[in-house]
Protein backbone atom coordinates (compact mmCIF):
# COMPACT_ATOMS: atom_id res chain seq x y z
CA UNK A 1 0.00 0.00 0.00
CA UNK A 2 1.16 3.20 -0.69
CA UNK A 3 1.27 4.70 2.73
CA UNK A 4 3.55 2.12 3.81
CA UNK A 5 6.03 4.18 1.81
CA UNK A 6 5.02 7.72 2.60
CA UNK A 7 6.23 9.40 5.72
CA UNK A 8 3.46 10.44 8.54
CA UNK A 9 4.38 12.77 10.90
CA UNK A 10 3.23 11.45 14.30
CA UNK A 11 2.02 14.09 16.94
CA UNK A 12 2.67 13.43 20.60
CA UNK A 13 1.80 14.97 24.27
CA UNK A 14 4.16 16.71 26.17
CA UNK A 15 3.88 19.09 29.68
CA UNK A 16 5.25 21.79 28.80
CA UNK A 17 5.43 25.06 30.62
CA UNK A 18 2.68 27.60 29.64
CA UNK A 19 5.00 30.15 28.54
CA UNK A 20 6.00 27.86 25.79
CA UNK A 21 2.76 27.67 24.57
CA UNK A 22 2.15 31.47 24.14
CA UNK A 23 1.14 32.41 20.46
CA UNK A 24 4.36 34.25 19.53
CA UNK A 25 5.76 31.02 19.74
CA UNK A 26 3.59 29.81 16.93
CA UNK A 27 2.11 26.29 19.34
CA UNK A 28 0.97 23.00 18.69
CA UNK A 29 -0.80 22.60 21.29
CA UNK A 30 -3.70 20.92 23.09
CA UNK A 31 -6.19 22.08 25.85
CA UNK A 32 -5.93 25.57 27.51
CA UNK A 33 -7.13 28.40 25.27
CA UNK A 34 -6.44 29.10 21.80
CA UNK A 35 -3.00 30.59 20.71
CA UNK A 36 -4.90 32.80 17.79
CA UNK A 37 -2.43 33.48 15.14
CA UNK A 38 -4.36 35.81 13.59
CA UNK A 39 -4.88 38.22 16.90
CA UNK A 40 -8.56 39.18 15.60
CA UNK A 41 -10.41 35.54 16.54
CA UNK A 42 -13.57 34.89 15.20
CA UNK A 43 -16.77 35.84 16.23
CA UNK A 44 -18.63 34.11 18.95
CA UNK A 45 -21.35 32.43 17.08
CA UNK A 46 -18.74 30.57 14.62
CA UNK A 47 -17.79 28.37 17.83
CA UNK A 48 -21.15 27.42 18.69
CA UNK A 49 -22.68 23.59 18.71
CA UNK A 50 -25.11 23.36 15.99
CA UNK A 51 -26.70 20.50 17.89
CA UNK A 52 -27.37 22.26 21.46
CA UNK A 53 -26.10 25.77 20.36
CA UNK A 54 -23.21 25.76 23.57
CA UNK A 55 -20.34 27.47 22.75
CA UNK A 56 -17.73 24.50 21.31
CA UNK A 57 -14.66 24.37 23.75
CA UNK A 58 -10.76 24.51 22.42
CA UNK A 59 -9.36 20.96 21.60
CA UNK A 60 -6.13 21.39 20.05
CA UNK A 61 -4.16 23.44 17.49
CA UNK A 62 -1.54 22.37 14.99
CA UNK A 63 1.00 24.57 13.49
CA UNK A 64 1.59 23.48 9.85
CA UNK A 65 2.82 26.35 7.36
CA UNK A 66 2.61 25.07 3.78
CA UNK A 67 6.50 25.48 2.21
CA UNK A 68 6.34 26.61 -0.99
CA UNK A 69 3.31 29.06 -0.26
CA UNK A 70 4.20 32.61 0.95
CA UNK A 71 0.46 33.49 1.95
CA UNK A 72 0.70 30.16 4.39
CA UNK A 73 4.10 31.33 5.61
CA UNK A 74 2.46 30.85 8.78
CA UNK A 75 -0.84 28.75 9.29
CA UNK A 76 -2.58 26.88 11.74
CA UNK A 77 -5.28 24.64 12.35
CA UNK A 78 -7.66 25.92 15.26
CA UNK A 79 -9.97 22.66 16.78
CA UNK A 80 -13.22 22.97 18.27
CA UNK A 81 -15.60 20.27 20.21
CA UNK A 82 -18.47 20.24 22.11
CA UNK A 83 -18.28 19.11 25.54
CA UNK A 84 -21.93 17.84 25.57
CA UNK A 85 -21.77 14.08 25.52
CA UNK A 86 -25.28 13.70 23.95
CA UNK A 87 -24.60 15.58 20.74
CA UNK A 88 -22.18 12.94 19.56
CA UNK A 89 -23.79 10.94 17.38
CA UNK A 90 -21.81 7.96 15.08
CA UNK A 91 -20.05 9.17 12.21
CA UNK A 92 -21.66 12.77 12.41
CA UNK A 93 -19.24 15.50 13.36
CA UNK A 94 -21.54 18.36 13.84
CA UNK A 95 -20.36 18.98 17.32
CA UNK A 96 -16.95 19.18 16.15
CA UNK A 97 -15.23 22.28 14.13
CA UNK A 98 -11.56 23.19 12.47
CA UNK A 99 -11.14 26.68 11.57
CA UNK A 100 -7.35 27.14 9.62
CA UNK A 101 -5.60 29.77 9.90
CA UNK A 102 -2.88 31.47 7.86
CA UNK A 103 -0.52 34.59 7.77
CA UNK A 104 2.40 35.97 5.11
CA UNK A 105 6.14 36.39 7.06
CA UNK A 106 5.37 39.61 6.92
CA UNK A 107 2.05 40.01 8.82
CA UNK A 108 0.65 42.77 11.64
CA UNK A 109 0.98 40.96 14.53
CA UNK A 110 4.41 39.34 14.82
CA UNK A 111 8.26 39.93 13.80
CA UNK A 112 9.15 38.93 10.28
CA UNK A 113 12.48 36.93 12.76
CA UNK A 114 11.80 34.07 14.25
CA UNK A 115 10.47 34.66 18.43
CA UNK A 116 13.21 35.12 21.09
CA UNK A 117 13.44 32.22 23.69
CA UNK A 118 12.63 34.69 26.39
CA UNK A 119 9.70 34.08 28.88
CA UNK A 120 9.63 37.80 29.43
CA UNK A 121 9.71 39.39 26.01
CA UNK A 122 7.39 41.71 25.41
CA UNK A 123 4.60 41.13 22.92
CA UNK A 124 2.46 43.52 21.60
CA UNK A 125 -0.70 42.15 21.27
CA UNK A 126 -3.34 45.83 21.08
CA UNK A 127 -5.13 44.37 18.47
CA UNK A 128 -6.31 41.63 20.27
CA UNK A 129 -9.92 42.16 21.27
CA UNK A 130 -11.01 41.07 24.40
CA UNK A 131 -11.02 37.16 25.05
CA UNK A 132 -13.89 35.34 26.71
CA UNK A 133 -12.10 34.92 30.91
CA UNK A 134 -13.17 31.18 30.66
CA UNK A 135 -12.76 29.75 27.49
CA UNK A 136 -10.40 32.23 25.71
CA UNK A 137 -12.26 32.86 22.64
CA UNK A 138 -13.37 36.44 21.51
CA UNK A 139 -15.42 37.48 24.69
CA UNK A 140 -17.54 40.41 22.92
CA UNK A 141 -19.98 40.81 26.19
CA UNK A 142 -18.79 41.67 29.36
CA UNK A 143 -20.11 41.68 33.51
CA UNK A 144 -22.69 44.53 33.77
CA UNK A 145 -21.75 45.17 37.44
CA UNK A 146 -17.99 45.07 37.26
CA UNK A 147 -17.32 45.72 33.59
CA UNK A 148 -14.13 44.02 34.00
CA UNK A 149 -14.47 40.85 32.98
CA UNK A 150 -15.10 39.64 29.29
CA UNK A 151 -17.37 36.37 28.23
CA UNK A 152 -18.16 35.24 25.17
CA UNK A 153 -21.46 35.29 26.03
CA UNK A 154 -24.10 33.94 28.80
CA UNK A 155 -23.12 30.30 29.41
CA UNK A 156 -19.49 31.11 30.36
CA UNK A 157 -20.87 34.38 32.14
CA UNK A 158 -23.17 31.71 34.60
CA UNK A 159 -20.38 29.44 34.86
CA UNK A 160 -18.24 32.25 35.77
CA UNK A 161 -20.76 33.94 38.17
CA UNK A 162 -21.27 30.54 39.83
CA UNK A 163 -17.78 29.79 39.84
CA UNK A 164 -16.16 32.32 42.05
CA UNK A 165 -16.87 35.73 40.31
CA UNK A 166 -19.77 36.56 42.69
CA UNK A 167 -17.63 36.40 45.18
CA UNK A 168 -14.61 38.90 43.54
CA UNK A 169 -17.02 40.74 40.96
CA UNK A 170 -17.08 44.21 42.77
CA UNK A 171 -14.12 42.94 44.87
CA UNK A 172 -11.42 46.22 45.08
CA UNK A 173 -8.72 43.69 44.76
CA UNK A 174 -10.21 41.24 42.81
CA UNK A 175 -8.24 38.27 42.40
CA UNK A 176 -8.91 37.46 38.54
CA UNK A 177 -6.04 39.18 36.42
CA UNK A 178 -6.43 38.76 32.59
CA UNK A 179 -2.43 37.20 32.82
CA UNK A 180 -3.08 34.18 34.78
CA UNK A 181 -5.03 31.27 33.55
CA UNK A 182 -7.78 30.74 35.48
CA UNK A 183 -8.34 26.72 35.75
CA UNK A 184 -12.03 26.10 35.29
CA UNK A 185 -13.99 22.76 34.16
CA UNK A 186 -14.82 24.24 30.80
CA UNK A 187 -11.36 23.80 29.08
CA UNK A 188 -8.90 20.84 28.60
CA UNK A 189 -5.55 20.66 30.40
CA UNK A 190 -3.20 22.76 28.37
CA UNK A 191 0.08 19.86 26.98
CA UNK A 192 1.87 20.36 24.13
CA UNK A 193 1.82 18.54 21.15
CA UNK A 194 5.14 17.65 19.22
CA UNK A 195 4.98 16.46 15.95
CA UNK A 196 7.72 13.73 14.84
CA UNK A 197 8.44 11.51 11.81
CA UNK A 198 6.60 7.95 12.14
CA UNK A 199 9.76 5.20 13.11
CA UNK A 200 9.88 2.63 10.50
CA UNK A 201 8.27 -0.57 11.08
CA UNK A 202 10.83 -2.79 13.46
CA UNK A 203 10.33 -5.86 12.51
CA UNK A 204 9.99 -7.12 9.11
CA UNK A 205 5.90 -7.08 7.72
CA UNK A 206 4.63 -10.23 8.03
CA UNK A 207 2.20 -8.61 5.91
CA UNK A 208 -1.53 -9.10 5.00
CA UNK A 209 -0.21 -10.78 2.11
CA UNK A 210 1.58 -13.56 3.87
CA UNK A 211 -2.10 -14.04 6.04
CA UNK A 212 -3.69 -13.60 3.04
CA UNK A 213 -1.33 -16.47 1.08
CA UNK A 214 -1.44 -18.30 4.79
CA UNK A 215 -5.94 -18.23 4.85
CA UNK A 216 -5.20 -18.69 1.39
CA UNK A 217 -3.90 -22.00 1.71
CA UNK A 218 -6.38 -23.29 4.13
CA UNK A 219 -9.53 -22.72 2.19
CA UNK A 220 -7.70 -25.25 -0.71
CA UNK A 221 -7.04 -27.57 1.86
CA UNK A 222 -10.02 -27.68 2.65
CA UNK A 223 -11.75 -28.37 -0.62
CA UNK A 224 -9.20 -31.02 -0.56
CA UNK A 225 -10.36 -32.42 2.47
CA UNK A 226 -7.67 -32.55 4.48
CA UNK A 227 -8.00 -29.90 6.75
CA UNK A 228 -7.30 -30.42 10.32
CA UNK A 229 -9.07 -29.22 13.50
CA UNK A 230 -6.62 -26.87 14.37
CA UNK A 231 -6.91 -24.68 11.09
CA UNK A 232 -10.58 -25.16 10.75
CA UNK A 233 -11.44 -23.00 13.46
CA UNK A 234 -8.35 -20.43 12.39
CA UNK A 235 -10.53 -20.35 8.72
CA UNK A 236 -13.55 -19.96 10.82
CA UNK A 237 -12.05 -17.16 12.67
CA UNK A 238 -10.98 -15.73 9.47
CA UNK A 239 -14.31 -15.97 7.58
CA UNK A 240 -16.07 -14.47 10.25
CA UNK A 241 -14.11 -11.62 10.15
CA UNK A 242 -15.42 -9.08 7.72
CA UNK A 243 -14.22 -6.63 5.98
CA UNK A 244 -14.47 -4.03 8.80
CA UNK A 245 -12.15 -6.52 11.25
CA UNK A 246 -9.95 -6.19 8.88
CA UNK A 247 -9.67 -2.88 8.65
CA UNK A 248 -9.28 -2.43 11.95
CA UNK A 249 -6.46 -4.49 12.44
CA UNK A 250 -5.12 -2.81 10.06
CA UNK A 251 -5.42 0.39 12.02
CA UNK A 252 -4.10 -1.43 15.50
CA UNK A 253 -1.54 -3.01 13.27
CA UNK A 254 -0.03 0.74 12.35
CA UNK A 255 -0.35 2.44 15.53
CA UNK A 256 1.58 -0.45 17.51
CA UNK A 257 4.71 1.33 16.41
CA UNK A 258 3.99 4.16 18.34
CA UNK A 259 1.07 3.64 20.82
CA UNK A 260 0.62 6.74 22.02
CA UNK A 261 -0.09 8.86 19.17
CA UNK A 262 -2.68 11.39 19.35
CA UNK A 263 -2.17 12.96 15.63
CA UNK A 264 -0.83 11.74 11.91
CA UNK A 265 -0.17 14.11 9.91
CA UNK A 266 0.25 13.52 5.78
CA UNK A 267 -1.24 16.07 3.69
CA UNK A 268 -2.36 15.36 0.44
CA UNK A 269 -2.35 10.98 1.30
CA UNK A 270 -5.13 9.53 2.86
CA UNK A 271 -6.33 8.71 6.17
CA UNK A 272 -5.62 5.57 8.38
CA UNK A 273 -9.20 4.01 8.61
CA UNK A 274 -10.53 2.60 11.74
CA UNK A 275 -13.29 0.92 10.04
CA UNK A 276 -14.78 -0.22 6.63
CA UNK A 277 -17.86 1.86 6.77
CA UNK A 278 -18.66 4.65 6.35
CA UNK A 279 -15.96 5.66 4.60
CA UNK A 280 -15.32 8.82 1.80
CA UNK A 281 -13.97 9.54 -0.52
CA UNK A 282 -12.88 12.11 -2.43
CA UNK A 283 -15.64 13.40 -4.50
CA UNK A 284 -17.73 13.52 -1.05
CA UNK A 285 -15.47 16.67 0.28
CA UNK A 286 -17.13 19.39 -0.31
CA UNK A 287 -14.96 21.83 -2.12
CA UNK A 288 -13.57 25.26 -0.22
CA UNK A 289 -16.27 27.33 0.99
CA UNK A 290 -14.22 30.14 -0.26
CA UNK A 291 -12.59 29.44 -3.50
CA UNK A 292 -14.55 26.87 -4.46
CA UNK A 293 -11.05 24.95 -5.00
CA UNK A 294 -10.34 20.71 -4.41
CA UNK A 295 -10.15 19.90 -0.26
CA UNK A 296 -7.27 17.15 0.17
CA UNK A 297 -6.70 15.07 3.43
CA UNK A 298 -4.17 17.16 5.89
CA UNK A 299 -4.50 15.00 9.49
CA UNK A 300 -6.05 12.91 11.73
CA UNK A 301 -6.69 12.90 15.46
CA UNK A 302 -6.54 9.94 16.87
CA UNK A 303 -8.56 8.15 20.10
CA UNK A 304 -5.52 7.98 22.01
CA UNK A 305 -6.39 12.13 22.18
CA UNK A 306 -9.07 11.36 24.60
CA UNK A 307 -7.00 9.66 27.05
CA UNK A 308 -5.75 13.23 27.72
CA UNK A 309 -8.20 15.44 28.20
CA UNK A 310 -9.27 14.63 31.78
CA UNK A 311 -13.50 13.63 31.06
CA UNK A 312 -15.02 13.58 34.06
CA UNK A 313 -17.92 10.97 34.32
CA UNK A 314 -21.11 12.07 32.80
CA UNK A 315 -19.46 13.42 29.86
CA UNK A 316 -17.69 10.52 28.89
CA UNK A 317 -19.48 9.89 26.00
CA UNK A 318 -17.29 12.16 24.00
CA UNK A 319 -15.86 9.96 21.84
CA UNK A 320 -14.79 9.33 18.23
CA UNK A 321 -12.53 6.59 16.15
CA UNK A 322 -10.86 8.92 13.82
CA UNK A 323 -11.09 12.52 13.20
CA UNK A 324 -10.29 13.32 9.58
CA UNK A 325 -9.55 16.96 8.39
CA UNK A 326 -9.65 17.81 4.42
CA UNK A 327 -8.52 21.63 4.05
CA UNK A 328 -8.50 23.87 1.14
CA UNK A 329 -5.49 22.11 -1.33
CA UNK A 330 -4.91 26.21 -2.94
CA UNK A 331 -4.58 27.09 0.68
CA UNK A 332 -6.58 30.22 -0.19
CA UNK A 333 -6.42 33.77 1.48
CA UNK A 334 -9.51 36.21 1.87
CA UNK A 335 -8.55 38.89 4.18
CA UNK A 336 -12.32 39.28 5.25
CA UNK A 337 -12.29 35.61 7.09
CA UNK A 338 -8.63 35.14 8.97
CA UNK A 339 -10.49 31.40 10.28
CA UNK A 340 -12.12 29.24 7.71
CA UNK A 341 -14.43 26.45 7.99
CA UNK A 342 -12.36 23.61 6.91
CA UNK A 343 -14.08 20.31 6.45
CA UNK A 344 -13.78 17.28 9.06
CA UNK A 345 -14.97 13.71 9.23
CA UNK A 346 -15.61 11.75 12.53
CA UNK A 347 -15.05 8.15 11.94
CA UNK A 348 -16.33 5.72 14.44
CA UNK A 349 -15.60 2.39 15.36
CA UNK A 350 -17.75 -0.14 14.15
CA UNK A 351 -19.98 -0.91 16.77
CA UNK A 352 -19.94 -4.95 15.77
CA UNK A 353 -16.46 -5.00 16.70
CA UNK A 354 -16.82 -4.66 19.78
CA UNK A 355 -19.49 -7.23 20.52
CA UNK A 356 -18.02 -10.58 19.90
CA UNK A 357 -15.07 -10.25 22.90
CA UNK A 358 -17.90 -9.02 24.83
CA UNK A 359 -20.78 -11.76 24.21
CA UNK A 360 -18.14 -14.35 24.02
CA UNK A 361 -17.63 -13.25 27.88
CA UNK A 362 -21.46 -13.20 28.24
CA UNK A 363 -21.76 -16.79 27.49
ZN1 LIG B 1 -23.42 20.38 21.61
ZN1 LIG C 1 -16.25 31.50 26.59
ZN1 LIG D 1 -18.39 41.37 37.54
ZN1 LIG E 1 -9.93 27.66 -0.66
Amino acid sequence: MSEHKNKVDIGFINECESWRLHPRFFPSKVGGKPAWLNRKPPQPSTLQCIVCNEPLVFLCQIYAPIDDSEEAFHRTLFFFICKNGSCYKPNESNCIKVLRCQLKRDNEFYSHDPPLEDENAEFDDSKCPALCYICGCKGPNHCSKCKRINYCGKSHQVYHWKNGHRESCCNENPSESKDIQPKNNIIFPELELTIEEETEEKVTETSEEQELKYLNKLIAEEKAGCLNDASETELEQYANASVEDKTFLKFKKRIAREPDQVLRYNRGESPLWISSKPLISNEDIPNCKYCNGKRQFECQIMPQLLNYLDLEFGVSSIDWGILAVYTCANHCTDKEVPYKSEFIFKQDIDSNLASPSTSSKEN
